[in-house]
């Protein structure tokens, strides 16, 4: 892949016709430096986030051990790819074919599970195993974070204590799992969770080996500024190590968007402006699937040196002939961009990147790796501190 410095280089030398996805490996690399040193336990990449079998190697080669997969696609890929990592299914529905070749085929030892129907599966399909790790997936509260996983997964806890005893009788490690939801803003969705895995715990009466705080860890984007890592993983270790489970109970998270959302950015072309509505050659059914369907706010930056006016507001429409692949924004550039002039869409590296569709024969991409920095970055340390926000809860 062609390097450059930047977009502009990028620009200037391929004035291009069509988008081009920017990859910063040394983002993705510095990114899982920080969670395979800082978080208290063991930290598993969730690969939908972004499924790039670059992208898999930046981490593995920066400490990433642990992958957590959740189809027999990404299972099969992460396995050709990464052929010594060790895989966790962590969908709690998956079909018995998958399971049984997860299991004999490419060594996956570690599932989760919301039911006894899917215990039942996982034991007839891996022949009764003596050697499972086997996570029960609860249900816990999505209310403070910005894209809910609440409503799908998890048993509910009058139901958990059943299924935690009888998922004991089949497994060598028993875990608790949970996901917060993405882009959890605050550490105490997960204080509010492990206090659910407390009751579980206690009500069921059974051993636990693992604990697994899931993803939801978050990155930055305009209007959604988190506290400090460092202060969720404090947090986390904190009450981890109150609840009562056996000394040598281990600690694991599941990152997606923290580990990937700093490695990707996208650079787009101005094909026409309608006032403060820009139509641009990417969308909906591109990389900016979440900032039409539920209004995310990516940052952006203008690339033209000759755009000199003050930051407007402007909202998007990508090039299919769909009016859904509209994005509200708001989006800040210069009042004076026009049809012709480029301009850089910044932390696309997480469910960005990995949402392209072809759809209306759109959606063709170019790409280049840059060795700037991201537009934003959780672990540069040269952000402004909101620990004295009063969204942060301390621990004494
Ligand atoms: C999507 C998902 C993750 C990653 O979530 P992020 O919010 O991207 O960190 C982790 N675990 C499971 C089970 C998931 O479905």
């Amino acid at each position: 892949m062609h390097q450059f410095p930047d977009a502009k280089a990028v620009v200037e030398a391929l004035a291009p016709d069509e988008p081009v996805i920017l990859t910063r490996p040394h983002a993705a690399a510095r990114a899982a430096q920080f969670f395979t040193q800082k978080f208290p336990g063991k930290a598993m990449y969730a690969v939908k986030a972004n499924p790039s079998p670059d992208l898999l190697r930046i981490l593995w080669d920066n400490g990433v051990t642990h992958f957590d997969v959740a189809s027999i696609a990404e299972v099969r890929l992460v396995h050709e790819v990464l052929p010594d990592a060790v895989l966790c299914f962590m969908h709690p529905i998956k079909t018995a074919s998958a399971v049984r070749e997860a299991y004999h085929e490419h060594g996956v030892r570690t599932f989760s599970l919301d039911t006894m129907e899917e215990l039942e599966k996982i034991v007839a399909a891996t022949g009764a195993a003596q050697d499972l790790n086997l996570l029960v997936r609860l249900r816990v509260s999505s209310e403070h974070s910005e894209l809910s996983l609440a409503a799908k997964f998890g048993v509910d806890l009058v139901d958990a204590a059943e299924l935690l005893q009888a998922t004991r009788q089949h497994c060598d490690a028993l875990g608790i799992c949970f996901h917060v939801g993405s882009q959890a803003m605050t550490p105490f969705a997960y204080i509010q969770a492990l206090e659910k895995v407390r009751a579980a715990i206690a009500e069921a009466a059974v051993t636990v080996d693992i604990v697994d705080v899931g993803g939801g860890f978050p990155s930055i984007y305009p209007g959604l500024e988190p506290p400090a890592l460092e202060d969720y993983f404090k947090l986390i270790e904190h009450h981890f190590e109150a609840l009562p489970i056996s000394y040598s109970a281990q600690l694991w998270c599941e990152p997606g968007r923290a580990l990937c959302a700093e490695y990707s950015s996208i650079v787009v072309r101005v094909e026409k402006r309608r006032g403060d509505e820009l139509y641009i050659n990417d969308g909906a059914y591109g990389a900016l699937f979440d900032a039409a369907h539920v209004d995310w706010r990516f940052p952006v930056a203008a690339l033209e040196d000759d755009l000199i006016q003050p930051l407007e507001e402007f909202s998007f429409y990508g090039p299919t002939c769909d009016d859904a692949d509209y994005m509200k924004g708001p989006f800040m550039l210069p009042a004076d961009i026009q049809a012709g002039d480029y301009f850089e869409i910044g932390m696309l590296g997480a469910y960005g990147a990995a949402m392209q569709t072809r759809f209306n024969g759109f959606g063709a991409t170019l790409a280049a790796t840059v060795t700037d920095e991201p537009m934003a970055s959780l672990y540069r340390g040269d952000r402004r501190d909101t620990r004295t926000s009063n969204n942060v809860i301390n621990l004494r």
